[in-house]
């Protein structure tokens, strides 16, 4: 069997280790170049997510990620401001149920990424933009490309992310909705901070502050192992660029209108009634991995008919606080339905629908609510 899958994100990415480790030839096509554009600083890393890391991904590379993890996060704290300090007024566990978080731990998204990338440069191939697809009178599927390239296999995987260009053409009905919401992601190094007392306050569970007129997300990351001391042990084969430089740090997140928009500093100013601490931490920000993040709605789908294309992660379903545990676990799950048609077990658009069943009950947002496993 030979898999295409399009775009080297988080889903993406985790099927390709996982096909490749069970023998199955794949091929990942990514639009951006090796460094890619900025995804956001960090990500809450829950049961999902890990559970399908460790399935898919190589010893090495599994013990990486999890060596460099933060610490546990039980619950999620609300900050206010009371009599001039920033402290704790609520503390919502951390279970899973009405949309609220599971728990786990925060990952530093860029060396997340840059792990999954590791071992894989045979497989990746960047600067190739999807296009389009035909079906091939054999039953095989080939997938045209930007620059003229085309190639053909047996299977084809939309894992390109909320614009997918395999949605567009596969499922055209499917209607992305834009909110209007925007949220702009920084990360502050812990030490400039340290002085704040907020590190101390917050631990590492995430935090909202909610000062006067502005709400804005924490979290600090502490890294459970400095990543360059984790890549000579875990995985000498991550470039070292990925590990240079990082340091502990403040994940801070702003929710803005895309009227709003502008640098943090701008950004900041319009804030209502900032406190000081919220204030220094946006200051002293690191400008080089500031994001803006675009927040869409995808409204659930019915049933489509099976075929050998499919889509996982974000090309179908929209989570903004846990979309990526979703799209590393359609990768397993999709990984497994792979293998079992490979290996004879299952007929192969069997094996497609059952993972496409299984996706759609547990990712859309109703069922998602209920926490399924
Ligand atoms: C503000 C914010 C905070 C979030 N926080 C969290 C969190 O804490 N935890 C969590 O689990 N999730 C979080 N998410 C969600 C998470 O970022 C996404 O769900 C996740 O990145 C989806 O992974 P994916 O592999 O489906 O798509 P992506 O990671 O978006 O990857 C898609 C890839 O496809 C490529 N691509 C696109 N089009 C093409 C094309 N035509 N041809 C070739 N390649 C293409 C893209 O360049 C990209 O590399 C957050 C999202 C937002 C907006």
């Amino acid at each position: 069997m030979r898999v295409i899958v399009i775009g080297a994100g988080l889903g993406g990415l985790t099927l390709a280790h996982g096909l490749r480790r069970a023998g199955i030839e794949v091929a990942v096509y990514e639009r951006d170049g090796v460094l890619g554009r900025p995804q956001g600083v960090s990500l809450h890393v829950d049961d999902r997510g890990i559970a399908a890391l460790r399935e898919c991904l190589p010893p090495a590379h599994v013990a990486m990620v999890e060596a460099t993890l933060g610490g546990a996060r039980e619950q999620t704290l609300t900050l206010s401001d009371v009599e001039g300090e920033l402290a704790v007024v609520a503390a919502r566990s951390s279970d899973g149920m009405s949309g609220r978080a599971r728990p786990g731990r925060q990952a530093h998204r860029p060396l997340l990424r840059a792990v999954l990338l590791t071992g894989l440069d045979d497989v990746v191939r960047f600067g190739a933009e999807f296009r389009r697809f035909e079906w091939r009178a054999d039953g095989r599927v080939r997938a045209f490309f930007a620059d003229g390239r085309t190639d053909t296999a047996d299977v084809l995987v939309g894992a390109d992310g909320v614009g997918s260009a395999v949605r567009r053409q596969y499922l055209p009905d499917v209607r992305v909705a834009d909110t209007g919401r925007r949220v702009m992601m920084g990360a502050t190094p812990l030490g400039v901070v340290a002085g704040l007392g907020l590190p101390g306050l917050i631990g590492d569970d995430p935090a909202v502050a909610r000062v006067g007129g502005t709400t804005m997300a924490l979290g600090v990351l502490r890294f459970g192992c400095r990543p360059v001391v984790a890549r000579e042990k875990w995985l000498p084969a991550l470039g070292s660029h990925a590990v240079a430089e990082i340091e502990d740090y403040v994940m801070w997140a702003l929710p803005v209108t895309k009227e709003r928009l502008g640098s943090p500093a701008e950004v900041w100013r319009q804030a209502d009634e900032p406190h000081p601490a919220l204030r220094s931490i946006v200051a002293e920000t690191r400008q080089d991995v500031t994001a803006v993040l675009r927040i869409g709605v995808i409204p659930p789908m019915p049933a489509w008919p099976v075929t050998p294309v499919t889509v996982l992660g974000d090309a179908i379903h929209l989570a903004p606080g846990f979309g990526g545990n979703l799209a590393m676990r359609d990768a397993n799950r999709l990984r497994e339905a792979l293998v079992e048609a490979d290996r004879g077990r299952l007929d192969l658009l069997d094996a497609i629908g059952a993972y496409e069943d299984t996706m759609r009950r547990d990712s859309f947002p109703t069922s998602s609510a209920k926490a399924s496993a």
